[in-house]
Formats: C-alpha cells, sequence, structure tokens
C-alpha cells in the first residue's frame, strides 16, 4: 500500500491514503472535541480509554443485527458463523479476524478492537456439523477481518474437514479478502503461496468451487504488476474470483472509476459481483454518498459498459432484513419515489419483489425511508414481526 499504491505527491487527496489512514472528519466535531479535550488535560490513560470505548459503542458497533444470525445448534451458540440467508454460511475462523491493512470505512472493527464481538470458532467439527445440518446450504464463505492473513497450513486443516466430511450439498466455499489489493504477494512470492494455489487446485479437483470474493475499492490497486500475477496465479489454479466494493465519497464516487474498475477486472478475467452502499456505522457520515446518487453513479456507469461487465448487482444495502438494491427513481402520480427490491433477503421469498418507498433526496440508507403514504409498512415488515415474535 505505502510502497506500491499511494500517490505521495499528493497524498491528501489519494484515495488509497484516505482508506488507510484516518482523517479527522471521520470522527463528528463534538467526539473529536471530547477526546481533545482529555488530551489536553492531560487526563490518566483509564479515562482517555473510557471515552474512547463510549464514542465506538456510539458509532454502531454491530451493524444489521449480526447478533442474531448466530446459529443455536446442539444446545449451544455458534460464535463462529452466521446464517442469514438459506444457501449461504459465514464463517469466521480464528485465526483470520485480522487484516493486511485496516480501512477506514470497515464495518468490522468492532472484530479488531472489541473483543466480546469477536465471533471466531476455532471447531472445524462444528463448522461440518452444522453444515451436514443444512441441507439447503451450498455455500461457506470464510470471512473475517480477512481470512487471507491465515497461512496455508491453517487453511488446509479446514479445507480437509470440509472435504473429507463429503458433504454432497457443498458446492462453493467462498473467501471474502481485500489480500488482492492489500498483500498480492499472498499469491505469488509468499513462502506458502505455491502450497495455497495446490490446494485450491486440489479443492477444486475434489468438486468443490474455489471463489475469492475480492474486495477493490479503487481500479489502480489491479493495475500493479504484483496484483496481475496474483490474478493470473490464481485463475490458473481454477479459482474463481468475483469483485465486490462499497461506493464510497473521497475514494471512489465517480462513474468512470467504476466503469474503469469493472473493465479493468473483466480484461483480468475477474467477474464484476456487488456495488455496496457504504453501511450505517463508524465513519459513515464521511463515506456516505445519497442513494440517489449511488444510483445515478451506478446507472451510468453499468450504462457505458459492455454487457459481460454488467454481472455487477446495485447499489445495495447490507441490511438486518437482507440486501436492497436501489432499483431507481421513478416518477408515479406526478411525485418521484424510490423504486427498491431485494437481492437476498432473511426470507427468500422476499427477493426479486419491486417495491416503492418515498422520495427522500438526502437519504443515505433504509432507515432513511418511508413506505408511501397509501402503505402503513414495507411489505416485508410484517413477516419480520411474526418471525420475530
Ligand atoms: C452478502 C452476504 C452473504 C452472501 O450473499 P450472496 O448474495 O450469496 O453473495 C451471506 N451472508 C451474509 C450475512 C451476507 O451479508
Ligand atoms: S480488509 Fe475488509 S475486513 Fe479488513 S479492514 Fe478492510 S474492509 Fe474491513
Amino acid at each position: 500500500m505505502v510502497d506500491e499504491l499511494i500517490d505521495w505527491d499528493n497524498f491528501e487527496n489519494d484515495p488509497f491514503f484516505i482508506l488507510n489512514f484516518p482523517q479527522r472528519e471521520m470522527l463528528s466535531a463534538q467526539r473529536f472535541q471530547r477526546v481533545a479535550e482529555l488530551l489536553k488535560q492531560q487526563a490518566p490513560k483509564t479515562v482517555l480509554q473510557e471515552e474512547v470505548e463510549k464514542i465506538r459503542l456510539e458509532l454502531n458497533p454491530n451493524p444489521a443485527g449480526q447478533q442474531q444470525n448466530m446459529p443455536f445448534f446442539e444446545g449451544q451458540q455458534l460464535r463462529g458463523i452466521q446464517h442469514k440467508y438459506d444457501e449461504t454460511v459465514l464463517f469466521f475462523p480464528s485465526q483470520g479476524q485480522t487484516c493486511h491493512a485496516y480501512c477506514t470505512f470497515c464495518f468490522r472493527w468492532t472484530q479488531f478492537a472489541l473483543n466480546e464481538f469477536k465471533f471466531a470458532m476455532k471447531e472445524s467439527d462444528l463448522l461440518v456439523k452444522y453444515l451436514q445440518s443444512q441441507p439447503q446450504v451450498t455455500d461457506v464463505l470464510f470471512t473475517g477481518g480477512d481470512p487471507m492473513v491465515m497461512k496455508t497450513k491453517i487453511f488446509e486443516h479446514y479445507f480437509n474437514a470440509l472435504l473429507d466430511a463429503d458433504i454432497p450439498h457443498l458446492r462453493n466455499i467462498r473467501i471474502g479478502t481485500k489480500s488482492l489489493a492489500y498483500w498480492p504477494y499472498r499469491f505469488t512470492r509468499d513462502a506458502d503461496a505455491d502450497d495455497l494455489l495446490r490446494l485450491f487446485e486440489r479443492t477444486r479437483k475434489r468438486g468443490v468451487n474455489v471463489v475469492l470474493m475480492a474486495h477493490f475499492n479503487h481500479p489502480r490497486s489491479l493495475q500493479t504488476p504484483a496484483a496481475r500475477e496474483a490474478v493470473s496465479r490464481l485463475l490458473s489454479a481454477g479459482v474463481q474470483i468475483r469483485s465486490q466494493s462499497p461506493l464510497l465519497k473521497h475514494i471512489n464516487d465517480r462513474s468512470e472509476i467504476w466503469v474503469e474498475n469493472w473493465q479493468e477486472q473483466v480484461s483480468q478475467g475477474i467477474v464484476p459481483y456487488y456495488m455496496f452502499i457504504a453501511r450505517n456505522a463508524g465513519a459513515q457520515d464521511y463515506f456516505a454518498v445519497p442513494l440517489e446518487r449511488a444510483w445515478q453513479i451506478f446507472r451510468s456507469a453499468f450504462s457505458s459498459v459492455s454487457g459481460i461487465c454488467r454481472t455487477v448487482k446495485g447499489p445495495s444495502m447490507s441490511t438486518n432484513v437482507g440486501k436492497i438494491r436501489i432499483l431507481g427513481v421513478i416518477e408515479r402520480n406526478g411525485e418521484k419515489h424510490f423504486a427498491l427490491d431485494f437481492l437476498q433477503g432473511r426470507e427468500a421469498d422476499w427477493v426479486g419483489r419491486p417495491f416503492f418507498a418515498r422520495y427522500n433526496p438526502t437519504a443515505v440508507w433504509i432507515d432513511d425511508l418511508q413506505p408511501v403514504p397509501e402503505e402503513p409498512h414495507f411489505f416485508y415488515e410484517e413477516d419480520l414481526t411474526s418471525m420475530t415474535a
């Protein structure tokens, strides 16, 4: 990041600098002041820490109801698993809960900073047993942190446990990672890089796809020789790579960046997958792009690339109820509305049903949206009430 990506001649405006180095404006002036005062008074360290902890807890440390996604299985809560959508189980290996670098927008920061929120599970046998009990699951998604911080030996342990269990419904092992942007050497010159690629190859030969859910915020991170080599080695090992990123002010809030992103990805053999809306957590105010503008950026980029780049879905909000896409702003009866649909839902039946919300030009998240006047609720809210009951 420091040597190959940040443009130090113009670092204040450099997307990679802003992505890695906290900016004063990422805290509200009032919160900044609370800490600044304590520092000025040379307050004791414990007092300072307490204030910092308070501020962290004010920044929505656990968005989208993640705690409620941990399944209860054989008499215990599985803290290293989240299972929200029928087909895909998230697995948080305990050795993979740190990252190569820390993104200033990340909602997963509680994983690193607040131990009581740490989802982690060493026991691969519990993972296997859980999967065996869930015949509708086709995908396991290793996530973190960034699981690619793990040594190949640890991947071997988990992958072998999954493969040896011979789970007939398991089709895809996905790995959510930023390593192609942050540390492409993981797949090239790291001591165990070759072993890792061989493990991926073996997995594929045993009938399970390995899919890298690669996180790229900016096309430049794909254009280094190291990233190109890593992508090419992964593809040669039979790994599929799909890409996702949030849309972020100060980083990538122009449609040309997305055009370049998707075109570069497709040239290298990567499939564009998701464009997300910045979550309602952490430094959201700093990074947020209004929903209408997000849709305009998406549409403008989407309409200027060829069909093979249009595998991308978005812009999508990962909310408590599901992944909600902004289909666009539309006029009905002379009034503007948002048209939305679910790309993923807590209920599979919610997916793909268009619905409307009242137009709100400043909305940046689902919480800012209201149903249209003739409908008291969004259609999914009744199902949700009965589910939580
Ligand atoms: C996004 C997400 C998934 C994966 O969804 P796909 O649409 O299949 O990529 C799984 N679980 C959770 C909690 C997610 O947010
Ligand atoms: S690499 Fe991913 S999990 Fe890690 S800090 Fe960045 S966005 Fe968060």
